[in-house]
């Protein structure tokens, strides 16, 4: 705390001293101490951005580790709304108090992730409205979990922010309740499910952890006692508001359609993606791109047949002998007990397969720890990368790995064919080297708190799954034609997954024209395909995020081979490109091509 006191003292110091100084210094100085200012200027201005934006945003706060609010919960009500409005447009003024040209490559991109930030909290108030008609926005559940599940808080500092905490509760609902107008059904019933969902967080076993501990008087006991009282029943009252309203949309059939339209996705899209194509154009480059991977799936398919199923002949139907040649590569996996341990022996052939063909440069200082996925992450996905908040920078990355031996036999066997012999090496490319891993490293060398807080999910994705593609493109797995074909199996879940989402906000297609294209035409089981479906009723945009990324890196780095010709090297562009940290690559193609 003292540190950030000191910083914002300085950075004060530092704008009075820009302001005033300007008008003194001679002529021939002028430009480059304006420029020094405006530069320290502006990092103060962000300094300052992500303090009041914590404070404006306390919720947000927490999940950023940063600490200081988490015993408040904001009142989602119309002068909550009002104030957030008017702090983005406080802040905006502020920001177009600078001239973008005078600032450093790294101070442009955290001006336009705040901008962007600035302007999409103000469209979601006034414009998208999801505050009205996603009741699942409301949810105190993870608040509370995120304190209990906390490794960094004592037990006492535990219970009094939850104790705290508590008394906003009824207020909550009763705003949120007041809020809600016309919502979809799906968003409805996903809002009662994951409300109920609060109760395995709030549960008896805490009062009775309250009253066994000491850190609490009996006064403040008793307080609790009540206030989890009156939490529980506001949570209750929320969902029978709730269920009683899902049941009238649904006889009446006045809920709103999920779908959102033409006009709200390419908003949207423009300001979660920050992308330099529309939503249209992207929906179009995935359309080809399914395209082409299949055509290339159907020539590895004639040509591995023989070799599988020498005795039988190939089925005219090309899917179908796609298919049947994919469930059987399929079988080739590691054993379940040896799953976590195989991706550990990967980790290093992969950084020596790069570091041998000067891919990028890799920073030895900063190992990655492969692990187990703590208890309280799991069941979300199968692998992930846990990267240290902008508040813990000493902490370590972890590449999380779901255990097997957990799971039923069934279970475990369904896993480990997706996560085959050849796709583990994708999603190990993908986690870890030169993907996610590598490009955090990098993020890590030109810090930025803007970033670490606004970061562009599409740059992060994309790039991820750039790599799996540069890899393969430069020999990794020999050129094995099985490897390129589970490959393009992969890469079709990323391009189907935008498909699905623009097919079904914009262009509106039917459930059974949905299942058709992730089944038959991205080769998925139909328990993933039905998944999706209902994740696609469930967001907007978001699914598109790792192919827009993806592909315009990959569009970037083919303009740039273009431009460059013979003096193209892939090694500098990678280190360029990754050296702007986690901006949208709209701004580092701009960048780039200054
Ligand atoms: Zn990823």
């Amino acid at each position: 705390m003292n540190k950030t006191a000191l910083t914002l003292a300085v950075a004060a110091a530092l704008t009075l001293v820009g302001c005033n100084s300007i008008n003194t210094v001679s002529e021939s100085t002028l430009k480059p101490v304006t420029q020094v200012t405006q530069n320290q200027a502006f990092s103060a201005f962000s300094d300052q951005f992500i303090e009041d934006l914590w404070r404006q945003y306390p919720e947000f706060s927490q999940y950023a580790g940063y600490g200081k609010y988490d015993d408040i919960i904001t009142i989602p009500n119309a002068t909550m709304r009002a104030s957030n409005v008017q702090f983005s447009k406080n802040k905006l003024a502020e920001l177009y108090n600078f001239d973008i040209n005078s600032l450093s490559g790294n101070q442009k991109t955290d001006y336009y992730l705040i901008e962007n930030n600035l302007k999409k909290a103000i469209w979601s108030t006034e414009k998208f409205k999801g505050w009205q008609w996603n009741p699942s926005t409301y949810n105190v559940s993870y608040g509370f979990a995120n304190i209990l599940n906390s490794r960094f808080k004592s037990e006492a500092d535990k219970f009094k922010t939850v104790l705290e905490r508590l008394k906003y509760v009824p207020d909550y609902y009763a705003a949120a309740q007041q809020n809600i107008d016309t919502p979809t059904i799906e968003y409805t019933q996903l809002a009662i499910a994951q409300n109920e969902g609060a109760f395995a967080v709030l549960k008896d076993d805490l009062l009775d952890q309250v009253d066994a501990s000491d850190v609490l008087t009996a006064q403040e006991k008793a307080l609790f006692k009540k206030r989890f009282a009156d939490a529980k029943t506001a949570i209750n009252g929320y969902i029978s508001f709730l269920t009683k309203l899902e049941k009238e949309l649904a006889e009446n059939g006045t809920a709103r359609s999920f779908r959102i339209g033409e006009e709200l996705y390419e908003e949207k899209f423009a300001f979660d993606i920050q992308s330099g194509y529309t939503a249209k154009k992207m929906y179009e480059k995935a359309l080809a791109d399914k395209a082409r991977v299949t055509k290339e799936m159907i020539t590895l398919t004639d040509q591995l047949w023989p070799k599988y199923f020498p005795d039988t002949t190939r089925p005219t139907d090309d899917i179908h002998a796609i298919s049947k040649l994919i469930k059987h590569l399929s079988q080739n996996h590691v054993a379940k007990e040896n799953f976590v341990a195989e991706i550990k022996r990967q980790i290093p052939l992969l950084e020596k397969f790069v570091m041998e063909k000067d891919l990028i440069t890799l920073d030895p200082e900063k190992p990655l720890v492969v692990r187990e996925t703590p208890e309280y992450m799991r069941g979300f996905a199968m692998a992930s990368i846990s990267s240290p908040g902008p508040y813990d920078s000493k902490e370590n990355t972890y590449y999380n790995v779901e255990p097997l031996e957990l799971r039923s036999e069934a279970q475990a066997s369904s896993i480990l064919r997706e996560y085959n012999h050849w796709i583990l090496q994708i999603l190990n490319i993908h986690e870890a080297v030169p993907g996610h891993y590598t490009q955090l490293v990098y993020a890590n060398k030109s810090p930025s708190l803007v970033k670490s807080v606004l970061r562009n999910g599409a740059m992060i994705e994309g790039w991820a799954v750039y790599t799996e593609r540069m890899m393969l493109e430069e020999g990794y797995g020999d050129h094995e034609p099985e490897m390129w074909l589970m490959y393009y199996k992969w890469n079709l879940r990323v391009i189907c997954n935008t498909l699905l989402d623009y097919g079904i906000q914009v262009n509106g297609i039917s459930r059974e024209q949905g299942l058709d294209l992730l089944m038959n035409g991205a080769f998925q089981e139909r328990a993933e395909a039905e998944g999706k479906w209902r994740r696609a009723t469930l967001s907007q945009v978001q699914l598109t995020s790792y192919y827009s990324g993806y592909r315009e890196i990959y569009d970037l780095r083919e303009k740039q081979k273009e431009q460059l010709g013979e003096n193209f090297d892939l090694k500098a562009f990678h280190e360029t490109f990754l050296s702007y940290g986690s901006a949208p690559v709209k701004y580092i193609n701009q960048l780039m091509n200054d």
